[in-house]
């Protein structure tokens, strides 16, 4: 990729946003013209209102074809979690300990289902929380970890979540359209996507609602969205949504690619750095996803000469005002701090390339070449 100025750019961060699938702008700009108020009884609330529903049918198509009446598009992933966890309005919230900030910061009073030293939630230790307590409950498990891109084992999750009468929440905005989904067989049910995580425009993501509960809407007014998320739908974000899911559907088999990428990039960084330490490796992950700890090199050092050569990538959990805290999904699954803190995460995508992978490992391993032979220059000194 040329970045502006005609300079090597290279983006592999695609687990904090993608960039707009053309087919998705295409959508965008074409409700721009179609614009209308859904609600609106006349000829263009009509127009309008049928792409909003159309939408409806390709989320539910992008999750295994479910009922598209389940579908409620919100702001966000985040408006999505949020709605999960405060509308089904259960007294008891787990949480797993990995989970994004976006579940894990609703409720302070949730409860902490720990993972093991891979990342994956300790079904005992679940089947334990639930069966002590009888109050109703809500299980909320993400598919695929946003850091680590370890998968959950969510079959097991609702099994037991539901032979203990608790309701099973998944966000799954990081394994829609990287994983072929079926909502179904995942057997959640409320499941949260976001548009920019596959190609679609931000500000816009879905609570899918697979079996038939009802939810307290968290936005009262209009009564949009049957009555679960009051305000007029943002119909070019929406639409953008459903053509990206579209093309992420049908162009899933890219990521067999990616996937090889991604083996091929954590193979070279093995050999050319053997002290190097990769996360999750012993479970199911994304095929997009490493997690890479370079020991005694701080993140944020090696994210900043990494940008200095034209190489995206991000440090543990950046929140938006660009700081780095520490990551409470490493040190769920057991990571020393020095370790974690010294952690970047390097996510591929549909348009990532072999020339990608070599700028990277050009530029990774002559910021480790710099730094330890810094270290060993003054070890020696
Ligand atoms: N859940 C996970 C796992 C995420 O990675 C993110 C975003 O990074 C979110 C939820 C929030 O999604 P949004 O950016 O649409 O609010």
């Amino acid at each position: 990729m040329r970045d502006d100025r005609g300079s090597s750019e290279t983006y592999l961060d695609w687990n904090a946003t993608a960039p707009m699938r053309p087919e998705a702008a295409a959508a965008v700009s074409d409700a721009l013209v179609r614009w209308g108020n859904p609600s609106s009884v006349h000829r263009r609330g009509r127009v309008a209102r049928r792409i909003i529903e159309r939408a409806r049918e390709e989320i539910a198509t992008l999750l295994g074809g479910i009922d598209s009446g389940g579908v409620v598009f919100v702001s966000s992933g985040t408006e999505a979690n949020h709605l999960a966890l405060l509308g089904t309005g259960r007294e008891r919230v787990l949480v797993s300990a990995v989970e994004h900030d976006s579940v894990r910061r609703v409720l302070p009073a949730a409860e902490t289902i720990p993972v093991d030293r891979d990342g994956r939630v300790a079904l005992d230790a679940l089947e334990r929380l639930l069966a002590g307590d009888a109050r109703p409950a809500l299980v909320s498990v993400m598919f695929a970890n946003n850091e680590t891109g370890v998968i959950q084992p969510v079959a097991e999750i609702a099994a037991i979540a539901r032979r203990n009468g608790a309701l099973f929440h998944c966000d799954a905005v990081q394994a829609a359209g990287k994983l072929v989904l079926d909502a179904g067989a995942i057997g959640a049910d409320l499941v949260t996507i976001s548009a920019h995580k596959l190609g679609g425009p931000p500000g816009v993501g879905a609570l899918v609602i697979t079996g038939g509960i009802d939810l307290v809407p968290l936005l009262r007014g209009g009564g949009q969205e049957h009555g679960r998320r009051a305000g007029t739908e943002n119909l070019p974000g929406i639409a953008g949504f459903a053509a990206a899911a579209k093309a992420a559907a049908e162009e899933i088999a890219v990521y067999d690619r990616v996937r090889a990428l991604r083996e091929q990039l954590e193979a070279e960084i093995v050999s050319a750095a053997p002290d190097a330490v990769i996360f999750g490796t012993g479970a199911p992950r994304l095929p997009n996803t490493s997690a890479i700890a370079m020991p005694g090199l701080a993140a944020e050092t090696q994210v900043i000469a990494l940008d200095l050569e034209g190489v995206m990538v991000s440090a543990g959990a950046a929140c938006s005002s660009g700081k780095v805290g520490p990551s409470h999904v490493l040190a769920a699954m057991g990571v020393k701090p020095d370790l974690a803190a010294s952690t970047i995460r390097v996510s591929l995508g549909w348009s990532s390339s072999e020339a990608d992978i070599a700028h990277f490992l050009k530029s990774w391993t002559a910021l480790r070449r710099r730094c330890y032979g810094f270290v060993e220059g003054a070890r020696a000194a």
